[in-house]
Parts: C-alpha cells; structure tokens; sequence
C-alpha cells in the first residue's frame, strides 16, 4: 500500500472505504459546539453502537411484560441468551462454538480458569508473565501464587524485552523455558501487549510452553475485535478478554472465555462451580450430584446479566456481519497510514514503539515522544483528540476500523505537529 500525504487522500480513502458507513452506526462523541471528537481511544472503551439501545430497551420491555416468564418467553429467552453470543464470538478469535462462553469479567475468568489450569507442585509452581503486563495481570498471577503458598517473588518469571529495546523477543521466552521450564507450571501472556500493541506469536508461544509441559493461558484483552488470534489452532489451553475495549459493549460489560477443545471433555479437572456449570436438561431439579457441562459452559457460574449481554448481542451482530477478514484489512491499511503521516512528520523526538510488521500489530500505535509530560496528552484532549498516555512518555493510539476514518487519522496528525512544534 502506498500513502501520500495532504488531506485529499484521506478523504479518497474515506470515499474508497467498503467500511466507511459503520461510522454512522456508532454514538460519536461531540465537543460543546457540537463538534465530533477524534476518538482513538477503542483500545479502552470502545464508542457505543446506536442499536444498543434498542438491544437492551427489548430486554426491559421483555421483563417489564414478562416477569420470571421471560426466562422462557422472552423474544430472545433469557435462559440460553449466553448461546446468542457464542457463534459470533467464537468466530471473532478463531474458536469453535463449544470452546467459547460469555461470563463474568476478565480478571475473574483469568482467576477461575487458574483454578483449573494452574495446578503447581511443590518443584513446579512457577508462572512466566510479561515484564510489563497489565497490573491487573500481574496481581491475578501474584495472588493466585500466595494463594497456593509461593512466594510471589520468587514465583514469578519475567519476560523482558532487551536492553534499550521495548518489544518482546521470541527467543527470549525459548531461553527462559530452557532455563526453567521443569520450574514453570504457566505462560499467561498479553496476546496484544496492552502497552506496546505488540502481537505475539500465540502458536509459538503454545509450542513453547508445551514442550516442558507448561499450561498456556493468553490475555486477548487487546486482541479481540482487533487481530484474528486463531485460538483453535494455536493450540493455547485457554484464553480470556473483556468485550468493552474493541468489542464495543459498554463499560465493564462481561468477558470472553475460551478453553481449547481438547480440554472439553475433561471432567477431572479442577475447577470452581455454580448452578450454571451444571448440565442444562437436568439444572432445574435442584437435586443433582454436579454433572459439568462440556466446553466452556462448563465454566460458568451464575446466570449472567441479560442486559448486559444485550449490549454484547448489539456489538458481536455487527462483528458478524462485518467479519474480521474485512475488518482486519481496513485496520492495516488505517494503521499503516497513521504509522506512514507519523515518519513524515520526520520529528526526531517521536518514536513509535509499536511492530513495523502489520502482522505483529493491531490498530494501536504507541507512540513514544521524548521528553513530553502529561501537558501533550492535555492539548490533545483540548483538541478533541482522545488518546491514552501512559507515564513517562508513551501516546497509545487506536485507529479502529469500524468507526476512524482516515481523515480522522490526518487531522490527528496534524494537530500532534501543530503542537509539538
Ligand atoms: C483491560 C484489561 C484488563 C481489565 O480487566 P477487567 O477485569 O475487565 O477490569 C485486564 N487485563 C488486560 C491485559 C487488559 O487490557
């Protein structure tokens, strides 16, 4: 793909774009004047689709009309409204149907798929994470070692980038396992590291970590809605991911749990249950030795929020009828735009420390500028520009391809030029 600058090819990408009218479907945020916001900000809080709404008034109006009955009457029953979701969703990261389910939020799936797939011994207890993992990440890990009664400390295996680099090395994982695998129980690893939009090579990762019988859990956090993970095939054990970053569901909307198939049928496996772990022909008799569903399902705990699921059920209907093939294709070429207008600028303070190679990135771009302070972050914000910084110095910014245009993307630059110089 080649670029060019000036605005006018922004705008003939905007006309070219297949994509381009999602825009409309989504609540843009607007300044006092009335003026859209240059939102870049899908990494954190993904903008709200305008049938949202009435995704979730069916539900109130279903159970203001309904009562209990809604379980089963409702125009979408309440009672399977999580299999609403599991088609779409598995398709979104590369699963099948029986290895997704849509539960809880992520740092509680992380928790409750360590009770199954974080099983130390006394020699090997150990869990490899990311150097600069989110925190939540890490205190799920640090917490879960204690709980078993490990030292964290000693419990925890960074994986670094190198000296004076920001970017994770494959081999460097390899070395770490060759060093300790017979210490390490678990991988769990950001597929899309959250701070440096770097994606990870999941199938490598898997290979790694099984070759000395570690479990392989994956952070898709920053990857779902955003790259194609293939979790089927990249042999991971399991994998989880909030729905309210890329995936567009609202604030603390649930999350995603995958447990690859090969697990599925595994009954003996240590794990935390409730009344919606439990086969669905016979949950209702009350009476019932435990019997574990199959797959994911069998994960689950309670019956879970319908309007919250509602917002999902919005979202994930347009992930369908959009596909991640063509999604992906626009994120490359809005990326690779803003990554080409970003060197143009030829400012010598910028660096982006996101992968050049589109395959080991997202949307996001983490755009590191010397010496600035928060204030940079602040003149963006008075521009209208939404964007995330990360102490000391990093911009994160995520151009995503259901609702960015590429003039947004120009005028963003622009603006980012106008005041650093
Ligand atoms: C956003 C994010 C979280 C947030 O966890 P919640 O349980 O949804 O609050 C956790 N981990 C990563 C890597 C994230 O990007």
């Amino acid at each position: 793909m080649s670029y060019k600058t000036g605005l006018d090819f922004s705008k003939r990408q905007d006309q070219e774009d297949k994509l381009a009218h999602y825009r409309s479907k989504f609540h843009i945020p607007k300044d006092n004047n009335g003026k859209e916001w240059l939102y870049f900000t899908g990494n954190s809080l993904g903008l709200q689709p305008k049938s949202t709404q009435t995704y979730i008034q069916q539900e109130l109006n279903d159970w203001a009309n309904l009562g209990v009955e809604g379980h089963f009457e409702a125009k979408n029953p309440w009672l399977p409204y999580h299999e609403f979701l599991t088609e779409s969703m598995a398709k979104i990261v590369g699963a099948k149907p029986i290895e997704v389910v849509v539960m809880n939020t992520l740092t509680t799936n992380l928790h409750l798929l360590m009770v199954s797939f974080y099983q130390p011994t006394k020699t090997k207890y150990k869990i490899v994470i990311e150097s600069d993992a989110f925190p939540s990440d890490r205190y799920a890990v640090q917490t879960q070692l204690e709980f078993h009664g490990f030292n964290a400390k000693d419990g925890i295996v960074e994986w670094k980038p190198r000296e004076n680099e920001e970017l994770l090395n494959i081999e460097d994982l390899e070395h770490i396992l060759n060093e300790q695998g017979d210490e390490i129980a678990l991988l769990l690893i950001g597929g899309v590291n959250y701070y440096t939009g770097q994606y990870l090579d999941l199938k490598r990762i898997a290979k790694i970590g099984h070759a000395k019988n570690c479990m392989v859990g994956i952070d898709l956090a920053h990857g779902a809605g955003n790259i194609k993970p293939e979790l089927h095939d990249s042999g991971v054990d399991f994998a989880a991911w909030c729905t309210y970053k890329y995936l567009n569901s609202g604030p603390g909307s649930l999350a995603g749990l995958f447990v690859h198939e090969k697990h599925a049928y595994n009954k003996n496996l240590k794990r935390f249950a409730g009344w919606w772990s439990h086969n669905k022909d016979t949950r209702f008799n009350m009476r019932q030795q435990l019997d574990v569903m199959p797959g994911a399902e069998g994960w689950q705990l309670s019956n879970p929020p319908i309007l919250s699921m509602a917002a999902i059920k919005a979202s994930l209907d347009m992930f369908n009828e959009v596909g991640m093939d063509a999604l992906r294709e626009k994120s490359e070429k809005l990326t690779g735009y803003f990554e080409f207008l970003i060197n143009q600028l030829n400012n010598q303070k910028i660096k982006i420390i996101t992968p050049k190679n589109p395959k080991e990135r997202g949307c996001q771009l983490s755009i590191q500028v010397q010496n600035a302070d928060k204030s940079l972050h602040h003149k963006l914000t008075e521009a209208n520009i939404i964007t995330d910084w990360r102490e000391p110095d990093v911009i994160r910014c995520a151009p995503t391809p259901l609702y960015n245009t590429y003039q947004d993307v120009f005028n963003m630059v622009e603006k980012l030029k106008d005041i650093l110089n």
